[in-house]
């Protein structure tokens, strides 16, 4: 019997039919002027969901690849970088010349306030590199506003298409820091991918399908828009939290800096995450994923960002609730599934009773519609 998986992992994640149809389109000349349109109207809507009117580079690379030019394109050999949680005390006498802050931690469902971290690294005159790999696309974020000089997202995020290209943002502070970098770099100079853009190309070959789909996703995006897709992605994960809770599984994070992206939980006590990975993917064609590193058999993560639905979380639920008895740890047929809805059902109640909500939240073009 044929069974479809629900691939609830923070990334690659669920990719729409039109996406993977643009991505079996026939090849094009990366130096022809298909491409050229392509690379331009690619920049100009993601400068539009990230916010931002500074150069957004376009890597063949994973979101990896774009951190790492994150960091040599505006460090240099002896730079010290600082890491967020030091800020506050440091107070600027540290020498140090960056800080590097991850937006969304995909490895524990926290979202940090990046709004309020960069405000204390505006005043301290250093460089802002964020790593909003998995933040961009599904929560707020305002780069320019911000003050953000350098931030990393890619493809197989929130924006729902496959792996092979990341995004780089360059603000001006960091094309100064970027002339006096001397870490070496060579297929990740910025400098270079920006001279190629001028002429609407890159410099190496890029992954061409990935950019044709890249665009598609974006469309659908751009359909939806990005203030409904923020807050669908804020609602599902509530949702997902209240699931949890109705059969007693404890939540990582601090609900006040839950991520809207992926939700990570510690399984029932006595039973290793693994085992419980393990039945929701053989038994129940659930794909979830574990702790990482010191976490690893403690945590499940659980996914809700790029073009995810409430039919997703609630088939989750489904197999969840059958995982926990296979686990004998019965729950009442329904509770997490229940809890689920009615919370959504909430959320979205609110926000259609107040009028200058309702014109935003005019139904989106359903991704689902073209789904299985
Ligand atoms: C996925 C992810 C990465 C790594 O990106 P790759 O595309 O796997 O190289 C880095 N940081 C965060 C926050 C991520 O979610």
């Amino acid at each position: 019997m044929y069974r479809p998986q629900n691939l609830r992992i923070p990334g690659p994640t669920f990719v729409p039919q039109s996406v993977l149809a643009a991505s079996a389109r026939p090849l094009i000349n990366h130096r022809g002027p298909e491409f050229a349109a392509l690379l331009a109207a690619l920049t100009r809507a993601l400068q539009d969901f990230l916010r931002t009117e500074h150069d957004v580079l376009i890597l063949t690379a994973s979101g990896s690849g774009a951190m790492e030019a994150a960091i040599a394109n505006t460090l240099s050999s002896g730079d010290k970088v600082l890491a967020c949680d030091e800020l506050a005390k440091e107070k600027g006498k540290d020498g140090a010349k960056a800080v590097l802050l991850t937006h969304n931690e995909t490895s524990t469902g926290v979202l940090n306030p990046v709004k309020d971290i960069a405000a204390v690294v505006r005043e301290s005159g250093k460089l802002l590199l964020v790593d909003s790999v998995s933040g961009a696309g599904c929560s707020e974020l305002e780069i320019d506003e911000w003050g953000i000089d350098v931030c990393v997202t890619a493809s197989q995020k929130a924006w729902g298409a496959p792996p092979g290209v990341s995004m780089i943002t360059m603000g001006p502070r960091a094309w100064k820091a970027y002339e006096k970098s001397n870490l070496p770099k060579a297929y990740f100079d910025l400098g270079s991918y920006k001279a190629s853009l001028e002429k609407a190309q890159t410099p190496a070959t890029p992954a061409v399908t990935v950019f044709i789909a890249l665009q598609e996703s974006l469309r659908l995006m751009a359909e939806e828009g990005l203030e409904a897709i923020i807050r669908r992605h804020r609602h599902l994960a509530r949702a997902t939290r209240r699931g949890l809770q109705a059969v007693n599984l404890q939540l990582f994070a601090d609900e006040r800096y839950a991520s809207p992206a992926v939700t990570a939980f510690r399984p029932p006590a006595r039973v290793d995450a693994r085992n419980l990975i393990r039945i929701l993917r053989d038994e129940h064609d659930t794909i979830v994923a574990g702790g990482q590193g010191k976490m690893e058999g403690q945590l499940v993560r659980v996914a809700h960002l790029g073009f995810v639905t409430l039919q997703d979380i609630v088939a989750f639920f489904s197999a969840l609730e059958l995982t926990l008895r296979d686990l004998n740890q019965p729950v009442e047929p329904g509770i997490a599934i229940s809890a689920a809805l009615r919370t959504y059902a909430e959320s979205t109640q609110q926000q259609s009773s107040r009028p200058a909500a309702r014109a935003a939240s005019r139904p989106a073009a359903d991704p689902v519609a073209t789904r299985r």
